[in-house]
């Protein structure tokens, strides 16, 4: 807050590909593809064509009630035949964060109409992000995002990320009687980009199952070929209760989300009277919305970016572990998906007193976008980057810690 108090802003004006331009004209690569959601790149006219094309004839109308409209009829059936999800249906939302309202709250819902109204409580991980709404602050795995806020939704508690043991303990802690669901991100995003050991979500489902506690993924970040394929989870080999999407299913050219629902936990609100899931948003179903998506996937599909964004995440990997020998550099975390975080040494952070927004200002200022929290530099560009331009990247971001050390 003060550094925008300091002013003046960074205005962006343009973007094509990965590229950005400021007022002064100035160039940018997008090292984070925004806020890890551009996965096609910028500038994309087939998707600003799909959009005039819907705004102009249906530009949005309600999916209250039985009213319904082509493109969130097409986009939910193209998204279920994809999903890692048994008997799958959808929801569409806004966001990611209105998603997870849904998911959490469908979840309470489903063991109340299950006759077991006791099941509330939900678990996450620690530097788990969720979104910033009611359900998503109270379950974010980062305290700064959910203190000073008064009483958050209860029942609710953190578990190391890392440990598939420290949740089967916190099921046995809460009562397995007592616990709703457990949300968790493929790869941790915002949280700093922590891969999970090979066999961590393999475990976590056998333990979910085991207690039958609701496993949630959170593929917000995860999703739409940012790790080689449509939800992230797939690449673990499990078949989660819900899947919650956003960012990449439409590449932010307009904001969409929504969760995919595994009908064994949608079935039961169709049957009888009292049962019906009271929950919905304005704009869910938007049909602008829904053909921007269906123009970005068409996009993934034709360019095949499931498996070229694995080439990206190897050639991102091996450029970015060059920065794990710099002196201020900590650690690196990349290799699964095309993101990666860099993590700054507590002697530099501590010691020196040395900040990411320091390190991200040298870097801006060298002409590249990177992501700042506050102990690492998180790059998560489109995934058109190409090998010169990942070097690029990589080099400023490189040149940036030097500025600083
Ligand atoms: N879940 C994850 C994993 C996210 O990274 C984000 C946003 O960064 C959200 C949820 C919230 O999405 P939104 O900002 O669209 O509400």
């Amino acid at each position: 807050m003060n550094t925008v108090a300091r002013g003046p802003e960074f205005m962006v004006t343009r973007a094509d590909g990965v590229w950005l331009w400021d007022t002064s004209g100035d160039r940018y690569l997008d090292g984070t593809a925004s806020l890890w959601y551009c996965n096609v790149g910028h500038g994309r006219t087939e998707i600003a064509d799909a959009v005039h094309r819907q705004i102009s004839t249906l530009d949005a109308y309600t999916v209250y009630g039985d009213f319904s409209n082509g493109p969130a009829v097409e986009l939910s059936e193209r998204l279920a035949a994809h999903a890692p999800v048994a008997d799958p249906r959808v929801i569409l939302t806004s966001g990611g964060g209105e998603s997870i309202e849904t998911a959490a709250k469908l979840a309470r819902r489903y063991w109340a109409v299950m006759g077991q109204p006791e099941r509330t409580h939900l678990i996450s991980r620690t530097g788990g992000y969720h979104g910033l709404h009611g359900f998503g602050t109270s379950i974010s795995g980062m305290d700064r995002f959910r203190n000073g806020y008064g009483r958050l939704v209860e029942d609710t508690s953190v578990v190391p990320h890392d440990s598939a043991a420290a949740l089967e303990a916190e099921i046995l802690r809460v009562g397995p009687e007592r616990v709703a669901a457990y949300f968790a991100e493929p790869v941790i995003g915002s949280g700093g980009v922590y891969p999970p050991r090979d066999d961590y979500f393999t475990e976590v489902a056998r333990i979910c199952h085991k207690y039958g506690v609701l496993f949630i993924v959170d593929s917000v970040i995860c999703g739409f070929a940012r790790m080689g394929n449509w939800f992230g989870i797939e690449r673990f080999g499990v078949s989660p209760d819900m899947v919650v999407f956003a960012k990449g299913v439409s590449s932010g050219y307009l904001p969409l989300g929504g969760i995919v629902v595994s009908g064994r936990v949608a079935d039961p609100f169709y049957n009888g009277e009292g049962n019906a899931f009271m929950h919905g948003t304005t704009y869910a179903g938007h049909p602008t919305a829904c053909a921007a998506a269906m123009a970005n996937l068409d996009i993934l599909e034709r360019e095949d970016l499931f498996t070229v964004s694995l080439e990206v995440e190897r050639h991102l990997d091996v450029a970015l572990q060059g920065l794990a020998s710099h002196p201020l550099v900590a650690e690196v975390r990349s290799g699964v998906g095309v993101m990666g975080g860099v993590e700054l040494t507590e002697e530099a952070l501590t010691g020196r007193g040395i900040t990411t927004a320091e390190v991200f200002a040298e870097a801006r200022a060298r002409g590249v976008i990177v992501r700042p929290i506050p102990t690492s530099l998180l790059v998560s560009p489109p995934l058109v980057i190409t090998w010169e331009q990942i070097d690029h990247l990589v080099s400023t971001l490189s040149a940036a810690l030097d500025a600083v050390a």
